[in-house]
């Protein structure tokens, strides 16, 4: 899944909490990479991600720096490449990916490369620095000339972009390739934390370029598109770091996807797993794998907004920082099938689940949800999944389990009403289904797992976002 931030607000939040650092309470701080060591609530270094809005030309560079200086305890910084001024800007990445395509098809890339240029030209001259862009970037045109590979161009726009940004700081530039190590999948490897922490001087401010990496046979090698988040996550591991901040260009996240609930509110905080909920139900999000290195050395995540720093953002914490409230989110998506397969006496037949189970494993169809009956179970499947193998899956279920009817209804919504705070705490769940009632919007499926972190409703693709706004209006006022 693709995407940051998680449902991006196009509003100033509301100001919920004060934007002081030290409301983090209590952080963890490490050892050593990836060691997990409780110590006091105090924030000694803060690792920072710098979005490619946020460093479009040298205005954007200037507000960076401003934020970076700030504090002392920003001492890692980590940059996307120059992203869009307004709109209809091409963002340097896209810019770059054209120059690789003009190449290999033999077509001359030099206008891509001339845009490139003046872009990083322009920012160096309006900062009033050297950062040796010029000659980079003959350099850069001979080796396009001479086939570079793909993820070596599009590498180029964040290595530029902190170089100039270390120039700008005077901060030391930390390259990554060398240094930070991506898997064959693309992911981290485990090499990066006993490279990267010996590249990271002990004092001052260090810059990185986020994005790349190198692979497993020593070339340039790019994360997925908006991988500066996992390099910025990365950054904060391998630094010991008491916080991430990932800037960016809105004021955190909001609590549903202002799309179909318009006035949605920011999220003040949130914990790994309920955006992970959220994000399984609907809500494009942060790169998993961008949470995963600061959710492994328990470090909290904060976002915020270069445009308006003051504005509080939103923290994601550990479990056990979870925020008294009753939800922490809603979110929902269509495109669900359900599969009701009856049979009497089904609760007698032992391997009954296992068998249907089986048959869309050999299908490659994953299940969400199972809710069953006595004498019928029903599964929930992505449809997308299901499509293709539908008539082999039915076919193979009539075999395998001699049921007496299997029923496929399509378009279901799923809807995770998501938050920590529900466990524990009576009414949550009449409130829900008082709203949905209220709202005439009729539940088809239920399920609340036992660790209380969120309940899915079913409902008719149609009454997604009747379904939606009842719930969100129930808990937020
Ligand atoms: N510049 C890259 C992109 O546009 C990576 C990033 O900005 O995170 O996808």
């Amino acid at each position: 899944m693709k995407g940051f931030p998680l449902f991006p607000g196009s509003v100033a939040p509301r100001n919920i909490f004060p934007p002081r650092l030290s409301s983090l309470s209590p952080v963890f701080a490490r050892l050593g990479p990836g060691s997990l060591h409780r110590r006091s609530n105090a924030v000694d270094i803060i690792a920072c991600k710098f979005g490619g809005t946020s460093l479009a030309d040298a205005a954007q560079f200037r507000k960076v720096a401003e934020i970076v200086r700030a504090d002392p305890r920003r001492r890692m910084v980590v940059v996307s490449a120059p992203g869009k001024r307004h709109k209809q800007d091409p963002k340097i990445t896209d810019i770059l990916l054209s120059v690789h395509d003009a190449s290999r098809r033999n077509m001359d890339p030099s206008q891509a490369i001339s845009l490139v240029r003046e872009r990083f030209l322009e920012i160096e001259a309006q900062l009033g620095i050297d950062a040796g862009i010029a000659a980079s970037m003959d350099d850069f045109a001979a080796t396009v000339q001479a086939g570079a590979d793909r993820d070596w161009i599009a590498s180029r726009g964040e290595h530029w972009s902190a170089r100039l940004m270390a120039a700008f700081l005077g901060a030391t530039f930390v390259e990554a390739e060398g240094a930070v190590f991506l898997t064959a999948a693309g992911l981290v490897d485990e090499r990066t934390w006993s490279e990267l922490p010996g590249r990271i001087p002990s004092t001052g401010i260090s810059v990185m370029p986020g994005f790349y990496g190198t692979d497993t046979h020593g070339k340039v090698k790019t994360f997925s598109r908006g991988g500066s988040d996992i390099s910025g996550a990365i950054a904060a591991r391998a630094i010991g770091a008491d916080l991430y901040e990932n800037w960016t260009d809105v004021s955190g996240l909001l609590m549903a996807d202002p799309r179909l609930v318009p006035d949605a509110a920011p999220m003040e905080v949130v914990t790994y797993r309920e955006l992970r909920e959220l994000a399984y139900s609907g809500a494009s999000v942060f790169h998993e794998e961008a949470i995963l290195p600061c959710k492994q050395a328990g470090i909290p995540i904060r976002i915020g907004n270069t445009n308006r720093p003051l504005d509080p953002g939103t923290r994601i914490v550990p479990e056990d920082q979870a925020a008294d409230r009753p939800i922490a989110g809603v979110a929902g998506r269509r495109g669900f099938s359900i599969l009701q397969i009856e049979k009497t006496l089904m609760n007698k037949e032992r391997g009954f689940g296992r068998r249907v189970l089986g048959v869309l494993e050999t299908h490659g169809v994953s299940y969400e949800l199972s809710p069953s009956g006595i004498d019928s179970m029903c599964v929930v499947i992505d449809q997308e999944d299901f499509d293709e193998a539908e008539d082999a899956v039915l076919q193979e279920l009539a075999r395998v389990c001699e049921p007496e009817s299997i029923e496929v209804e399509r378009d279901l919504a799923l809807i995770a009403t998501v938050g920590h705070g529900m466990s524990h705490r009576p009414g949550v769940a009449s409130r829900l289904f008082k709203a949905l009632s209220d709202s005439q919007v009729n539940v088809r499926i239920i399920d609340q797992g036992a660790s209380e972190l969120s309940i899915i409703v079913g409902v008719d693709g149609n009454d997604l976002q009747k379904g939606l706004n009842a719930i969100y209006r129930a808990f937020v006022n």
